[in-house]
């Protein structure tokens, strides 16, 4: 009986520098792919296709959205920084684009 099956992989796809929001640091990564593969005996063949990817820090280990290589170090920290309406003078925790007091978007 010959068993064929698919198993998860990951790989390193690259190695870029960015801007990691827990070191709050330019840090190195690893930009990582995740490959479903087909396997015979469990030994993984050939890959079938992309699964999915991240980006992990060297540093902390964390996992970011691959999105992440494409921010620079000013617009990763603005978005790590609460802000303040201009419209009613609420602060606003980060990540959020409306204004929690007034419902005013943020630009
Ligand atoms: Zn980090
Ligand atoms: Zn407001």
């Amino acid at each position: 009986m010959i068993i064929w099956g698919s198993t998860g992989k990951e790989k390193t796809i690259d190695r870029p520098d960015f801007y990691c929001p827990e070191c709050r640091s330019e840090v190195s990564g690893k930009h990582i792919g995740v490959y479903r593969y087909f396997t015979l005996y469990f030994i993984p063949l050939f890959s079938l296709e992309k699964h999915g990817e991240y980006v992990k820090c060297d540093h902390c280990e964390g996992s970011f959205n691959v999105s992440i290589l494409d921010l620079t170090a000013d617009e990763i920290e603005a978005a790590l920084e609460p802000w303040k309406c201009e419209g009613c003078g609420n602060t606003n925790p980060p990540g959020k684009d409306r204004c929690l007091g007034c419902g005013e978007h943020h630009e």
